[in-house]
């Protein structure tokens, strides 16, 4: 078997070590004999994302959000929400969640506008969010801890569409109604950076998962040693999940 981990932007989408994503993506496939291909989409590189199994987005500064968020509506918008609506798996981060939703008003008052694959809309407040962060996530009926950090002033509210999790500790959309996160199909958001894959191994099994499925059918996925990973979990959710 063998996935192709597409990496949209990494040249200014990388943010608080976004790139680990696609490294544990890569390892955690390997590990279990799953051939792993990273193809980079960046501005001037051609697809229909139909090549794709796993798409990742990462964060990025208000600058970098301008041009992304040009060339996402202006050359990539349609392709990606078909992709997005027949099941695609993707993982986007921050300043990429933003532009996946309606759009993100910075607090410039530039209105940049994403592409609408998911309902929500995000406003840049007056304060930073940078915390550690703690959430309850609940995906397909399975719920379980995640833990990252978090660094934006964007606030984003979600219409019709579900959270990714509950915040226990930390921020999370706007800091404001509890909710972490979007699931929209197989699409996820997430302002967990830190990065998020390597200290959530659950979260990353089940985007592994979710593509392998879409591929080849109902697979099982071999379980892995987990212990380290848990260990660095449980650190931070002993450190901070009381306070
Ligand atoms: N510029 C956006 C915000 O502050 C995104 C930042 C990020 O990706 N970390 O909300």
């Amino acid at each position: 078997m063998k996935l192709t981990i597409g990496h949209m932007y990494p040249d200014l989408l990388n943010l608080y070590g976004d790139r680990g994503n696609i490294i544990t993506l890569k390892r955690r496939c390997e590990w279990r004999g799953i051939d792993t291909e990273i193809k980079s989409i960046t501005i001037d590189t051609n697809t229909d994302f139909t090549d794709i199994d796993i798409l990742f987005l990462g964060g990025g500064s208000d600058r970098e959000q301008k041009i992304v968020s040009d060339d996402l509506t202006l050359k990539r918008a349609k392709n990606l929400k078909s992709a997005i609506e027949d099941g695609l798996t993707l993982l986007s981060i921050c300043g990429g969640y933003q532009l996946l939703g309606k759009y993100y008003l910075s607090s410039d008052g530039n209105k940049l506008p994403g592409i609408g694959a998911l309902d929500i809309y995000t406003i840049a407040g007056n304060k930073r969010m940078i915390d550690n962060i703690i959430i309850d996530a609940s995906i397909d009926g399975k719920t379980f801890k995640m833990v990252g950090f978090e660094n934006h002033s964007g606030k984003t509210f979600l219409q019709n569409v579900k959270p990714l999790g509950r915040v226990i500790y930390g921020n999370g959309n706007n800091g404001e109604d509890g909710m972490e996160g979007t699931v929209y199909k197989n699409t996820f958001g997430t302002y967990l950076h830190g990065p998020v894959l390597p200290k959530n191994p659950e979260f990353t099994d089940m985007l592994i998962k979710k593509a392998l499925d879409r591929k080849y059918g109902k697979n099982q996925l071999e379980p892995l040693d987990d212990s380290f990973e848990h260990l660095t979990q449980n650190a931070i959710i002993k450190r901070f999940a009381k306070k």
